[in-house]
């Protein structure tokens, strides 16, 4: 599968989440899709990811904004079922609330083949 194949799946899968999130009550905003590698590399410098090769360089990552009731959330706790729905989506959907190394909850990815 292309890369452009795998962005437009993804793309559409956000369209899904975002409309599910929408369902249960969330407003949803959009943060970062695509990203520079000197954009990265200033996030890695901060530590604000902790690695050089970001899906978001492939164009296959996205971070939301949810809120409820005017207040933007956080909490890995409320957000988990979104992340849930995100992986059940695809196989190789990953919600970064599952991350090991940098908890990211508003971090919504699909691993293109490499
Ligand atoms: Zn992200």
């Amino acid at each position: 599968m292309s890369l452009s194949t795998e962005q437009a799946a993804f793309l559409l899968d956000a369209c899904k989440l975002i409309q599910y999130a929408t369902e249960q009550g969330f407003v949803v905003t959009g943060g970062e899709l695509a990203r520079t590698p000197e954009q990265q590399a200033i996030y890695f410098k901060t530590g604000r990811s902790k690695t050089m090769d970001s899906i978001h360089l492939k164009r296959c990552a996205i971070d939301l904004n949810f809120f409820k009731n005017g207040k933007i959330i956080w909490s890995k706790e409320i957000l988990a079922p979104l992340g849930a729905y995100w992986e059940t989506l695809h196989p190789k959907n990953r919600w970064g609330g599952n991350f090991s190394n940098l908890v990211d909850c508003p971090h919504f990815e699909r691993v293109p083949a490499p």
